[in-house]
């Protein structure tokens, strides 16, 4: 008998949840892992995505499940109902919205940290120090001082919240914390192109969605620091507090990076905190080619960033960096019995992660960054990163080059905005493109997402995914002439 044997045979009277048998476990456990690499490593044998039949919806309508089912019986309905039907970010033709693919690395690191299961809201053991060797590296990546703190969250949504909270504590004073705004108006300045989680936050702080001033953008959707300037100065003249600018660096329409350099330099003269939502674009900084496009990035106050866009780390992966470390636990840490820290044993090694953020659990998302980290290197994570822009300037060369099709934005970065003409007396010309998005959606051919470029409905590809290639990018376009003349000649 194994060791493993005679402790499962132990608990046989127990009510625990382990295995009674070890070996069928194992055995069940073996297949799912090598499915899951098959799935990934085959996964362009597969369409992109494809709707949910109305039986497996109806799968999810169960009543709550009293009896226990037998894992390979619960895996069976993983295989039917559940994978099949995933959002696609894993395949090379996914280009909607701004999704990383994920790694295989990812998710052995995943199901690591799953067997762990250790809670990093704080306490002292190693989950805290390999998020603190992140924290450095990011520090190491962004130019950021020995000072500065970081901490993992859900995603950048989470982290611009948070952010705009620290700048709010920094300059009403940490009393705001007890008595609120105590009759203070503070602003806070964005691009109108700026990612709706920066109006959010706002809103979540209490500030109502108004305090968040949008500033108009240029032709190659950079904010306008002009008119920045001219509102900064007329809410000072209104009686109002300025606190905060939140600069893009690859704003979600486009991938536009504002001159981070000069709202640097304007947030220092006018006392105001510089905080960057870099959620995808801050990554470019592995880059050697993308890294000058982003330069004031490493005097910001605070960045915000998800590992698990550009990073490829396997969802979530959100990141909050702040310069001034003090300054960003004067905003969330707080006092508790409950929360007592030591100088030995386990409850040693202040300051923890819910020192940082509203969350006290919180699991080992650092594990899965430190691997991928690790495994690639920033050389080749850079290189992969710098791929994807070459990926995105073929699909601009090849829009160009269609007479049929029509480049609505500048490509900046990863992100490619165009529309099909279409010829047709009076048609509706949204519509129509519309059309086209949601026939390659169901095509299983290629799932790019939509957005609204000066007025006009655009077809907008972001190549995120390590995994898409320039043969990805013309099986669009193909895709996309096909399904327009399709629809030409109804
Ligand atoms: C994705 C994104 C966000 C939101 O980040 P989540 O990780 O989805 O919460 C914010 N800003 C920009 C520019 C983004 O691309």
């Amino acid at each position: 008998m194994s060791a493993t044997q005679r402790a499962g045979a132990d608990r046989i009277e127990s009510t625990s949840l382990d295995p009674q048998d070890w070996d069928a476990f194992r055995a069940d456990a073996h297949r799912m892992l090598d499915d899951m690499i098959d799935y990934i490593a085959e996964v362009r044998e597969r369409p992109v995505w494809q709707p949910m039949p109305i039986e497996v919806q109806a799968s999810f309508r169960e009543t709550l499940p009293r009896g226990a089912t037998p894992l390979a019986e619960v895996y069976r309905d993983f295989t039917d109902h559940i994978a099949p039907y995933a959002t696609g970010n894993v395949h090379p033709g996914f280009m909607g919205w701004v999704h990383g693919g994920g790694t295989a690395v990812g998710m052995l690191a995943d199901m690591l940290a799953a067997g762990l299961n250790a809670n990093c809201g704080g306490r002292n053991h190693v989950g805290i120090e390999v998020e603190r060797q992140i924290v450095r590296w990011v520090r190491e990546l962004f130019g950021f001082p020995e000072t500065a703190s970081g901490v993992f969250v859900t995603g950048s949504s989470m982290a611009n919240a948070m952010a705009l909270l620290v700048a709010r504590t920094h300059a009403l004073g940490p009393q705001v914390r007890d008595r609120g705004l105590d009759g203070a108006v503070p602003t806070a300045y964005a691009s109108a192109a700026a990612h709706g989680c920066v109006t959010q936050a706002a809103d979540l702080a209490g500030l109502g969605r108004d305090a968040l001033r949008r500033i108009p953008f240029d032709d190659r959707h950079r904010m306008d620091i002009g008119a920045l300037r001219e509102q900064i100065a007329a809410d000072r003249a209104a009686g109002l507090k300025p606190f905060l600018v939140t600069g893009s660096a690859g704003t979600v329409d486009v991938g536009a990076i504002d001159d981070l350099a000069t709202l640097a330099e304007l947030c220092r003269d006018e006392g105001l905190w510089f905080h960057v939502d870099g959620a995808f674009g801050s990554l470019g900084m592995l880059s050697p080619q993308i890294a000058p496009k982003l330069k004031g990035l490493s005097e910001a106050n605070s960045v915000a960033l998800d590992f698990h866009k550009w990073g490829q780390v396997n969802y979530d992966a959100g990141f909050l960096i702040v310069r001034d470390g003090e300054a960003h636990r004067a905003t969330f840490a707080a006092p508790a019995a409950y929360l007592r820290r030591e100088t030995r044993g386990l409850a040693a090694g202040s300051h923890w992660p819910c020192d940082y953020g509203p969350d006290l659990s919180r699991g080992f998302r650092a594990l899965k960054t430190w691997f991928t980290l690790k495994t690639y290197g920033t050389e080749r994570l850079g290189a992969m990163i710098a791929n994807t822009c070459a990926v995105a300037r073929h699909l601009e060369a090849r829009v160009r080059r269609e007479p049929k099709l029509e480049l609505l934005a500048p490509v900046e970065l990863n992100i490619v905005c165009f529309r099909h003409r279409d010829a047709r007396e009076g048609s509706d010309i949204d519509a129509f493109n519309a059309a086209i998005v949601a026939d390659l959606h169901e095509s299983g051919i290629a799932a790019p997402s939509a957005t609204t470029i000066d007025g006009k409905f655009a077809i907008r590809a972001a190549i995120v995914n390590h995994r898409t290639a320039c043969e990805d990018v013309d099986r669009l376009v193909d895709a996309v002439l096909r399904f327009g003349a399709a629809r030409e000649h109804k």
